[in-house]
């Protein structure tokens, strides 16, 4: 057992904190007012290889491991806690890599590049009007062969980077029936692409935090989809899809333990320097064990990502550990870093006082940032749960198993 990072590693982590905190983090408040990422901070991230970091060579990426894919994370939560930018990077970093590992040659050829120069968006399209939890029997949009051609219909919903797909180009990969009576074993991922696609129609939600990236859903009305861009094998959309979410997942923790740590930075500048009755604040006791409490907790969920990471990487290189053992652990530090994050930056607002609840600081912008993933990006706090109690207890023990009464 090895807790230190590889020189590689403290490069690396040095290289995207340097450009986060020089060209990201001053402009955060501008990314959250304008509601956009500029132009030139997408090249700038291209230009750092971090839109390609987990894409493989042969299409311009880096094909990095998870553990610096989290490391990057992690930074780019530090600079950006309102959390805009790092959902961009890692929206693409784990789908990207879903593509690269089982789009056919064309699609790759034709979205990867533009996509690791920061040309066109890449996102994840599986949730659906009637819900985001219940994938399986909450999808309605279905495909069905159409001579050389799919036929997609459905809706998609709460989908981020609408308005960043319609602006550069790209795909989502969705998620539809191929065959409904085989439920998830009957579900295909497809590449969308909604940039002057005349059949499909779009919606922006105004949301409450992340402003820099939007949240949409659009509409499939009988759209032709060519055949090069069935992603991987017919019917094994609903495993591609969960493999991409043990990698967001991952993604998503490290993202909110940087958001988080930069907090604390902030917290702990204010109260070493914050006088009341005359002492600075940071000698109170009641300041003190909370910063206690939060730092600690911030570390152990530290630990618990980077071993996903790490997971990750073993069973990409060696084959194991499993995919359950894999969402068992994605899933533990999906469901305690956004709490943390979420908690961490509350309690530093106490600290700040009036100054928190203002736009002089950028503490607000972080509450509202983080909270969208326990709320539900990339699955809620309750389906980490399942998932956990599934590989504690066994899938027979699944609620939506087990009969009434049972
Ligand atoms: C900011 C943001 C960005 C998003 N971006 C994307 C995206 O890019 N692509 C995409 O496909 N989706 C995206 N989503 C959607 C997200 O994946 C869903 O919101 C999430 O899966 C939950 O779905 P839902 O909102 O329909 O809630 P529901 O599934 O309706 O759940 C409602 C509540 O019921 C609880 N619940 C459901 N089933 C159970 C159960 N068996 N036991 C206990 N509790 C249960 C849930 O935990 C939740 O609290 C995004 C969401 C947000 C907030």
């Amino acid at each position: 057992m090895d807790f230190s990072w590889t020189e590689e590693q403290e490069i690396w982590r040095q290289t995207v904190r340097e450009f986060a905190q020089k060209e990201i983090k001053p402009r955060v408040r501008d990314i959250d007012t304008n509601a956009r990422i500029p132009d030139d901070i997408i090249k700038g991230m291209a230009k750092l290889g971090l839109l390609g970091l987990t894409v493989s060579p042969d299409y311009g990426g880096a094909g990095t491991d998870w553990k610096m894919a989290c490391i990057a994370a992690e930074e780019l939560g530090r600079a950006d806690i309102s959390i805009a930018v790092p959902v961009l990077y890692l929206v693409e970093a784990s789908w990207g890599f879903i593509l690269d590992r089982y789009g056919t040659k064309e699609a790759k050829a034709e979205i990867l590049p533009k996509m690791v120069n920061g040309d066109v968006f890449l996102g994840i399209a599986t949730t659906e009007p009637d819900g985001g939890s219940d994938i399986v029997g909450a999808t309605k949009t279905t495909a069905k062969k159409d001579g050389n051609n799919w036929k997609l219909k459905g809706e998609k919903i709460y989908i981020s980077g609408v308005a960043e797909s319609l602006k550069y180009g790209g795909i989502y990969l969705t998620l539809a029936k191929t065959e409904p009576e085989k439920e998830h074993k009957g579900m295909s991922f497809f590449g969308v692409t909604l940039k002057d696609n005349p059949n499909i129609s779009t919606t922006i939600f105004k949301n409450m935090g992340r402003m820099g990236i939007s949240t949409g859903g659009f509409t499939m009305d009988d759209i032709s989809i060519p055949e090069a861009f069935l992603v991987g094998e017919l019917n094994r959309g609903f495993y591609y899809a969960m493999e991409g979410f043990s990698l967001a997942r991952t993604l998503i923790a490290a993202t909110c333990i940087g958001a988080a740590e930069a907090g604390m930075e902030i917290g702990i500048d204010y109260i070493k320097q914050r006088k009341a009755f005359n002492r600075p604040i940071a000698s109170y006791e009641g300041i003190q064990f909370p910063l206690v409490e939060h730092y600690t907790n911030i570390e152990a969920i530290k630990l618990l990502t980077y071993r996903a990471a790490w997971m990750l990487d073993k069973m990409y290189e060696e084959g194991e550990p499993n995919h359950f053992e894999i969402a068992k652990q994605t899933a533990m530090a999906k469901l305690k870093a956004p709490t943390e994050a979420f908690n961490t930056l509350n309690e530093v607002a106490n600290w700040l006082g009036t100054l928190a609840y203002t736009t002089e600081c950028p503490i607000e912008m972080g509450i509202r940032g983080v909270r969208s993933y326990s709320i539900g990006a990339e699955g809620t706090i309750n389906i980490m749960k399942l998932i956990i109690a599934r590989e504690l207890l066994g899938k027979e023990f699944l609620p939506y198993k087990v009969g009434a009464g049972e």
